[in-house]
């Protein structure tokens, strides 16, 4: 489980204390406030603070002095124009704070995005606990014969029965072996900032991560993607499924022009006029390399 019963009850109490405010509001996000969603078998994604709503979007596109100065229409033709063209800055008027429990191997890869402000768990400071990600059995698969950045079939039997008894046994000796050397019990024990570098990368650290909209849209595209490893697009999913409450106008224009959208080189532009023109084109007269060529033919048949 990711929380304790003390960890709900602050939550709880969180929840319970609410007081007036003339600040911009989201119905949708209330709602998740401080809420944790389960991802994985021991991390969690919670909001634990956000600023602006699809209004303030507009209102600082259009640089106003109140909220609502048009309709609700107006707004949302007004986000899908500013998503359509690039026009990025007034998304990044409206911020998030996460609180997200997650394996140390998940958090290399986040950490990548380096357009957000984040504070990590210390493990020089704090003892981590003896939780470890250990995939469930629908996830625990061979490497892809075609794609050497992914997974491919699902082990089986004994072979799926050994490899899982191989993570859960060394993250447990590492995490014995971690208090081992912790321990003070007739001996000087060693400083935790030595201690842990011998515990695997399966093991959960937590951080606080904020980020604006429009860099938030941005790690969503690249992580909420297929491409993405599954142990972090699950987290960019719940994310997904909280944006959308959030800001649901600006959400919808970003699930149509970055999720759904097609970006074409010019080249590809041309094989599809071409096209459309009657012509046969292959990939011998198309110009394209091999990899843009099966991706064109993946998308437009
Ligand atoms: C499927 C997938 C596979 C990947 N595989 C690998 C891999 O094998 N090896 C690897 O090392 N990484 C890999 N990555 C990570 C990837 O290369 C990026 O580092 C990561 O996705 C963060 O993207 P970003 O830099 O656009 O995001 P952010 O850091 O959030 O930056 C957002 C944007 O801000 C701008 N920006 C931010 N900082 C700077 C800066 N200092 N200078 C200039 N512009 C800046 C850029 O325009 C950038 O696109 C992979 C990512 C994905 C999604």
């Amino acid at each position: 489980m990711p929380l304790t019963p003390d960890q709900e009850a602050e939550i709880a109490e969180a929840r319970a204390t609410t007081r007036p405010t003339l600040r911009a509001i989201s119905d949708g996000m209330e709602a998740h406030l401080y809420v944790a969603h389960p991802v994985l078998d021991h991390g969690l994604i919670r909001v634990v603070d956000y600023m602006g709503d699809d209004a303030a979007i507009c209102q600082a596109a259009r640089v106003s002095y109140g909220r609502g100065t048009k309709a609700v229409s107006d707004d949302a033709g007004l986000i899908r124009y500013l998503m359509r063209h690039w026009h990025s800055t007034p998304f990044e008027m409206c911020e998030v704070k996460f609180h997200v429990k997650l394996p140390v191997f998940v958090a290399r890869q986040w950490i990548r995005h380096r357009t957000a402000n984040v504070n990590e768990y210390s493990a020089r400071y704090s003892i981590l606990d003896r939780e470890f990600y250990i995939p469930a059995p629908d996830q625990l698969a061979a490497q892809s014969t075609v794609n050497n950045q992914g997974r491919g079939e699902l082990l089986e039997g004994a072979e799926a029965q050994r490899v899982l008894d191989i993570l859960r046994e060394d993250a447990m000796r590492a995490y014995d072996h971690y208090e081992d050397m912790l321990s003070t019990e007739g001996q000087k024990g060693l400083a935790r900032e030595l201690a842990r570098m011998n515990l695997p990368a399966n093991i959960y650290t937590q951080w606080y991560w904020k980020c604006d909209l429009h860099n938030l849209f941005h790690f969503l595209r690249l992580r909420a993607d297929h491409h993405a490893q599954y142990e972090i697009r699950v987290y960019a999913q719940t994310m997904c499924a909280i944006v959308k409450d959030w800001v649901p106008q600006a959400y919808a224009a970003f699930e149509d022009y970055r999720l759904g959208g097609v970006n074409l080189s010019g080249k590809a532009a041309e094989a599809l006029k071409r096209r459309l023109a009657g012509e046969a084109v292959t990939f011998e007269t198309s110009g394209m390399s091999r990899g843009e060529w099966r991706e064109f033919c993946e998308v437009w048949g």
